[in-house]
């Protein structure tokens, strides 16, 4: 602070000393059109003009005394420049300029530091934001891998509680049959001993008849363990089982989708079993329906969802040209309409066998690492999420956030086939038989 403070008051000091040494000692004010004597002092020339016009001859410096013959004296044009220097920088205009200039440069470091302390603040916010929404995301993952730990958990319980139960099953069989065994053993040896205490007595008395023998117990033939038998249910591929029932709970688990065969446009032909939809040239017997697309080749799931988290799995194969997703049941079926969220679709859309976009208005382009044969679309009615996964391994391909309000129906539409090929169906598929993890 210290030299901050004293750098300006020792421009303000030189400044003073340099305006009193530019000073006439005639008029005591910034010298007018200063010019020098012989002996060096300076004067301002109408000042010194008026001060020697009285004298006749001889003249005399006012300041040192010095004689002069004549009336002499230099224009020193380096004096009068620095004059106008500082008459210039001292004056109220030039000062206020200044103050202005200061003033607003202070105003100006004000805003952009305000400016800069702003964008402090929208970084720490935006910090904020990513933690959040990171502890957010964490929490979720933590609660699937919790749900998968617990269908695990479940089966492992289940499984190790129906082995206990038919462990205990084959040896309570065999101790049934131990104990009814000895209670045999314990009967025959009661007979045993009746018989041979008669056979003892018979040399003192005349045997008339038998002893009474208590009636002998049946027993069963023993229990057959097989041991093969019983291990047979748990010596098996207990992962891929346990698997493929962890299949059926997941949430979501694949939706085994079928086609609605009443909004089928006339020009799509669906297999028997409702899976398969395919272009082809000549009208499909059908009877009419409101729900049926008119102008498009489009065709939609009988399954619509308007609440909670749905994936599916659709199979396009080598398809050059395909469209899917979803659909708002509100849709217009009678018009042609661009595929876009504003119009109720949220699709995905290849194109010439490789050129994938987002059906956006304009489309937006996708890049993809592998070809894609088979789509998994992902709905999440809460979130109003649609997202699209390669199924063979599920990679993200594009994320919808805008997605639907109100019920929504899987969309699809082989497209017209160029002719060149044979039309190709959109498959659903259930459970497909691929392996979801790596
Ligand atoms: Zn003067
Ligand atoms: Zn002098």
């Amino acid at each position: 602070m210290a030299t901050a403070a004293s750098a300006p008051a020792l421009a303000t000091t030189s400044k003073i000393s340099l305006r009193e040494d530019l000073t006439c000692a005639i008029c005591c004010d910034l010298f007018r059109e200063p010019v020098m004597l012989a002996c060096m002092h300076h004067f301002c020339k109408p000042c010194i003009s008026r001060y020697w016009r009285g004298f006749q001859g001889p003249v005399s410096c006012p300041q040192c005394r010095k004689e002069f013959s004549t009336k002499e004296f230099q224009t020193n044009y380096l004096v009068a420049a620095m004059v106008e220097k500082v008459r210039v920088t001292t004056s109220d205009s030039y000062l206020k300029n200044l103050e202005k200039q200061l003033r607003d440069t202070l105003e100006s470091h004000r805003l952009r530091k305000e400016d800069f302390m702003n964008s402090v603040r929208r970084d720490k916010d935006k910090m904020d934001a990513i933690k959040r929404a990171g502890a957010d995301l964490q929490a979720r993952v933590k609660g699937e891998f919790q749900a998968l730990h617990q269908i695990l958990q479940n089966e492992e319980t289940c499984m190790l509680e129906q082995l206990r139960r038919e462990q205990e099953e084959e040896l309570e069989k065999v101790q049934r049959h131990l104990e009814a065994v000895k209670l045999a053993v314990r009967e025959l040896e009661d007979n045993m001993r009746a018989l041979k205490q008669a056979s003892a007595n018979t040399e003192s008395v005349v045997l008339t008849e038998l002893p009474q023998l208590r009636q002998c117990v049946q027993v069963d033939t023993a229990p057959e363990f097989d041991i093969n038998t019983f291990s047979n249910k748990y010596m098996a591929p207990l992962q891929y089982i346990t698997w493929r029932k962890m299949f059926k709970s997941l949430k979501p688990g694949p939706s085994p989708l079928t086609f609605d065969v009443d909004t089928a446009h006339v020009s799509i032909y669906v297999s028997r079993d409702k899976t398969a939809a395919a272009e082809c040239d000549v009208v499909v017997p059908h009877t009419d329906h409101s729900k049926r697309f008119l102008q498009c080749v489009n065709i939609l799931a009988a399954q619509g969802f308007q609440s909670g988290q749905h994936y599916w799995e659709v199979e396009v194969t080598s398809k050059p040209k395909w469209d899917l997703g979803v659909a708002s049941e509100s849709v217009d079926r009678r018009a042609r309409i661009k595929l876009s969220p504003e119009s109720g679709y949220w699709t995905l859309r290849m194109r010439n066998g490789s050129e994938c976009s987002a059906g956006t208005q304009p489309w937006t382009r996708l890049q993809l690492s592998s070809s894609l044969q088979r789509v998994g679309v992902f709905l999440d009615c809460e979130e109003r999420r649609v997202s699209f996964y390669n199924a063979d391994d599920m990679s993200l391909i594009y994320s919808f956030t805008n997605g639907p309000r109100g019920k929504v129906f899987p969309f699809f539409s082989p497209c017209i086939n160029d002719g060149r090929q044979k039309p190709q169906p959109i498959k659903l598929l259930h459970y497909p038989p691929v392996a979801l993890l790596g």
